[in-house]
Parts: C-alpha cells; sequence; structure tokens
C-alpha cells in the first residue's frame, strides 16, 4: 500500500514568515533555504516530485524523475519510490491511494469548482487503479472560510454541501466536506485532517498572513 504524510512549518531552515519548512520556490523566501528544506523531505521520504500549480485542472501522469517542474494541480504514478508532493497553504492537499497508482492533487476553491479530482480519479482508474481511498490533509476550515455572496453563490450552486457560516453568522465554505462528498459519489472513501491552517499555528495559513510559506501533501508507493 502507499505511504502518505502531511508536513507543517516544524522542523525547517527558513526564517521570519517562512519559518521553518517552507518547501515553495514561489513565495520570496530565500530559494537557496527552500532548497535545503526540499533535501530535508528527499532524505527523508525519497526522491520527490513537485508542480508548479495554477488552480487549473491539468493531471500530469509521472513515469521518470526529471529536472522539469510540470506546471499542473495533479500528478499521479504507477512508479514505486517516486515520492509527489503538492503544496498548499489553505487549500485542501489531497492524496489518493490504490495498490498500484496514487496521486496528489491541489484542491481549492477553484480546483473544486474545475473538476480537478474528480479528472484524476478517472485518469487513476484508465490506468487499472482498482479501489481508491482518499486523504485530506489540513485546510482552511468552514468557520474560518469566510467569502463574499457571489462567490458563495458560485460554489453552493454545484456543492450544496460547502455550505456553512462564520462564528459571526456571515457566509462562508467548507470545501473540505464538498471534496468528500463529490469522492463518496464515486464511490471513494475518505480520511480527513481536521487542523485547520487559520487556527493551527504550526501550518501555513495564507488567509492568516499572505506572506507565508507552504507545506506538503507527499505521497508514494
Ligand atoms: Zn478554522
Amino acid at each position: 500500500m502507499s505511504f502518505t504524510f502531511f508536513t507543517d512549518r516544524l522542523g525547517g531552515l527558513s526564517q521570519g514568515d517562512f519559518s521553518s519548512l517552507n518547501l515553495a520556490l514561489h513565495v520570496d523566501d530565500d530559494s537557496s533555504v527552500v532548497i535545503r528544506n526540499r533535501e530535508i523531505i528527499s532524505n527523508q521520504y525519497g526522491p520527490t516530485m513537485y508542480m508548479n500549480q495554477v488552480h487549473g485542472n491539468a493531471v500530469e501522469v509521472v513515469s521518470a524523475l526529471g529536472n522539469a517542474t510540470p506546471t499542473c494541480d495533479a500528478l499521479i504514478t504507477t512508479v514505486p519510490g517516486i515520492t509527489l508532493a503538492v503544496l498548499t497553504a489553505d487549500c485542501i492537499p489531497l492524496l489518493l491511494s490504490s495498490k498500484n497508482v496514487v496521486a496528489a492533487v491541489h484542491v481549492g476553491r477553484r480546483g473544486l469548482i474545475n473538476g480537478v479530482a474528480r479528472k484524476t480519479v478517472e485518469k487513476m482508474r484508465e490506468l487499472g487503479s482498482g479501489a481508491i481511498t482518499g486523504k485530506l490533509g489540513p485546510s482552511i476550515c468552514g468557520t474560518c472560510y469566510e467569502v463574499d455572496q457571489k462567490t458563495f453563490d458560485e460554489v453552493i450552486s454545484v456543492f450544496p454541501s460547502a455550505r456553512s457560516e462564520t462564528a459571526q453568522g456571515t457566509r462562508a465554505l467548507d470545501l473540505a466536506s464538498a471534496l468528500v462528498a463529490d469522492l463518496n459519489d464515486l464511490s471513494i472513501e475518505c480520511e480527513v485532517d481536521s487542523r485547520c491552517t487559520n487556527e493551527d499555528l504550526d501550518l501555513f495559513s495564507y488567509r492568516r498572513t499572505q506572506r507565508t510559506g507552504r507545506q506538503a501533501g507527499l505521497i508514494r508507493l
């Protein structure tokens, strides 16, 4: 079966806003330090493939470790020993496991709407995955993720189970509930890490501090 892990802020070398295990190269952290942080990950979890995430629904099947970082929001592999990474700081890091195919998927509000998780599942099944299970890593919770009316309506019209509200009773979205419902619909059972990135200071949160790092969801066969 597959190996999965979710990193947090702890145990890295970055300073200040990026303290300390920031794994993202695009967030204005010192890239030489980020590369050392990534070495900490690869030393512990093996050679790791990252992606340039763009809130799209491109799915990339990885068959070998290369120097290029694909631009996509989902990585799939059937090759044992290649660790796949999805970077987040409020969005949902979704890890999909099966006995011979695994995937790391970046699911934010736009990813939920554009069906990146569904598209990834389809591709895994094409590759002969058999039964798939899902793990949702820490993300911003339904009480913290306040949105405007227009955004709320747009998401709720497609995903009624995302309906939520803040402690003050204003409109909010519970993306994790919506994603679980969507995956259950595809006969995929999910485990959810209930930690909220906005509330847990050991996690990076873009909502809490715009200048911040990214943690990773990691999976490999
Ligand atoms: Zn929260």
